[in-house]
Order: structure tokens, then sequence, then C-alpha cells
């Protein structure tokens, strides 16, 4: 079976080259990255590359070299009709290779250049590529970053954007949502890890559900918060390195963004406000471990001028008598 994984991770290979090749000969194509600001250099680094508008120029290719239809299919690389006719899966998009740990080239992304639907098409999963499992640009961040710390955002162009402007610790979850194994990767190469998904709703729900998942693996997490509407991908071009770096520096604590969600849209100056505030909040109180709680108890009765044993009260098996914990 090892033999045929090198089967395809060559293919993998032979196709990003292709790809890179056919972006090399199209100065059309290579401006819309221009546009979107992206530097020759960053296009080299990445190995972006381009899909022609083509049913079957990437399925000649791959066997003219003598790969076999049925792994290219298997790959993903070329589809099978209900009639049986094969051809190209990625047609007249810019492609993202996706690169594993090892710097191996195991799937691809590709996106449409206008606003055609859908905005991105990946690799299925294939036997070397298992979606969740892979953190997109942790080969490059862990070359090119001393820093302890990993900062992971939801797309190609957010990670590539930022690694452009400087930022270099940075990987992608490719998608919204966050999986288990993806964050013990985050755990293995990160003291800390700073979330930073678009800054619309999806990507605060993803957040919401990633610092879950990121809390239930012991990994220590805060939360970037960009202005509404913005990915970093945005906020990077726009305001440049140094204001994202700022951002990460206010990066909110894990419990303390949750306490910020849970006071959205409620008047702490209403009583009705304080009230439903500090009902919410227990619910928030009760995941902490007891230092934590003793912490996070104080600024809430600070916050509502609800009393602490009051609050203590309201928690799960609270009472005077069993607080959790003495200081
Ligand atoms: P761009 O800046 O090019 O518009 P983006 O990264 O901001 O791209 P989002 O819509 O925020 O795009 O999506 C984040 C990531 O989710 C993408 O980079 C891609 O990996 C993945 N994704 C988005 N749309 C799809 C889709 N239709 N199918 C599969 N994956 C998708
Ligand atoms: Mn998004
Ligand atoms: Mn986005
Ligand atoms: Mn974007």
């Amino acid at each position: 079976a090892q033999d045929r994984q090198d089967i395809y991770y060559r293919m993998h290979v032979e196709a990003a080259r292709f790809f890179f090749k056919n972006l090399q000969n199209q100065p059309e194509i290579r401006q819309y990255l221009y546009q979107r600001g992206m530097t020759d250099h960053t296009i080299r680094t990445f190995g972006l590359g381009f899909a022609l508008n083509s049913w079957d120029s990437l399925l000649k290719y791959l066997k003219a070299m003598n790969f076999r239809e049925e792994d290219i299919v298997l790959c993903g690389l070329a589809t099978k009709n209900e009639k049986g006719k094969i051809y190209d899966r990625f047609r007249n998009r810019v492609i993202f290779p996706v690169f594993d740990q090892r710097g191996r080239v195991i799937a691809f992304g590709a996106r449409v250049m206008d606003d055609s639907k859908p905005k991105y098409l990946n690799s299925p999963e294939t036997p070397i590529f298992h979606k969740g499992t892979n953190l997109y640009g942790l080969n490059f961040a862990l070359k090119n970053s001393k820093e302890k710390s990993l900062i992971i955002v939801e797309g190609y162009m957010d990670c590539i954007s930022l690694s452009q402007a400087g930022i270099k610790n940075v990987v992608a979850s490719l998608g919204t949502a966050l999986t288990k194994i993806q964050a013990r990767l985050l755990k293995r190469y990160a003291e800390e890890v700073y979330i930073s998904y678009d800054a619309d709703n999806a990507g605060q729900m993803a957040t919401v559900r990633g610092l879950d998942i990121l809390r239930e693996e012991g990994v220590s997490v805060k939360v970037v918060l960009i202005p509404k509407g913005k990915d970093p991908d945005d906020f990077v071009k726009s305001e440049g390195k140094d204001s994202f770096l700022a951002l990460l520096d206010h990066a909110l604590p894990l419990v303390d963004y949750k306490m910020q969600k849970a006071k959205e849209g409620l008047n702490l100056r209403s009583e009705e406000g304080r009230i439903s505030y500090a009902r919410k909040v227990v619910e928030i109180l009760n995941e902490l471990d007891p230092i934590e709680k003793d912490v996070y108890l104080q600024k809430v009765s600070e916050d509502t001028g609800i009393a602490e044993s009051t609050l203590l009260s309201l928690m799960k098996g609270g009472t005077e008598e069993n607080r959790p914990l003495e200081i």
C-alpha cells in the first residue's frame, strides 16, 4: 500500500507543477492575484496555480505521464459522471495546493475568479487527504516562524495574506468547522492559540464552537476581534501588519470572550439587563475550574453589583458551604 501512496503523492506534485506552469503562462489570470495584493514571491512560495478552462487538460497531462485513470479519479483530480465520462474536477479556477506538515502536496483548493458558486471547490477525501486532520499552512508556519503561538484563520487567502505581511505563525482550518484532530495539532505546536475567524455570522458561530473544542483539548486560546464584516485578509490589507499585531495584543481570553458575548444586546445599567447577564454568566462560570471560577466570580460581581455569594448560589451545586475555592 505504501507504493500506492507514493504514486498518489507524485501525482499531486505533478498536478501542482502543471497548475503552476499554467499560471505562469497566463498573465491575465495572474492579474487576479495581483489585484488581490499577492506578489510573485507569494505566488511562488504557496505554489499557486491555474486550472485551465478545459474538460481534460490535466487528465491528458497525467495520463501522458503514465498515471492510471482510476488513480486520477481516486485522487479526486478527475470525476466520473453517470455516463462513465471522465473529466477534470478543477476547471477555470485559481489553484491553492494543500500541503501536509512535511510539505507534500496532498490536495487542492480551487477558487472561481468571479462571483459564481461554489466559490471554492476542494479535493474530496482521498487515500492521502482527510479533511479535518490537516491545517493549511502548518508546514510554512513551522519553517518560517519561531513564535510559540499559532493564529488560526478560516481561509487560504487569510493565511497567505498574513504570511505575506510578515505574520508567519498562521494556519487555516479551511472552512469554519475546527475538528478535535486539528485542535490536537495546534496543541502540539503552540503554547497559545489565537482564533481569528471572519467577523461575520458564520465566523462567529465557528469561533464559539472552535473555542469549546480547543478548550476540551486543553489548548490555551484567545479570540482576535476583527471589525465587523471583515476577515483577516481584508484587515491586514487595509490596516497593515502593525494593526493586526495590535489586534493580537488585545485578543480576549476564552472566558472574557464568552462573557462579552453574554453582554451583547443587554443594558447593564438596567436591572433586567444585569439579571439576565448574571443568569447567562452563571452558565459560563459552571464550566470553569475552581481557580477560574473564583477570579471571574469577582469580575461578574463587580459588573453587575450582585453579591458573589448570590451568584455562587445560582451555580451548579453552589452554596456558600461548598464554595469551590477559598482564597
Ligand atoms: P476569498 O477571500 O477568496 O473570498 P475566503 O477565504 O474569505 O476567500 P470564505 O467564504 O470566508 O472565503 O471561506 C473560508 C474558507 O472556507 C475558504 O478559504 C475555503 O477554504 C472554505 N470554503 C469557502 N467556501 C467553500 C465552499 N463552497 N466549499 C468548500 N470550502 C469552502
Ligand atoms: Mn468566512
Ligand atoms: Mn473570509
Ligand atoms: Mn476573504
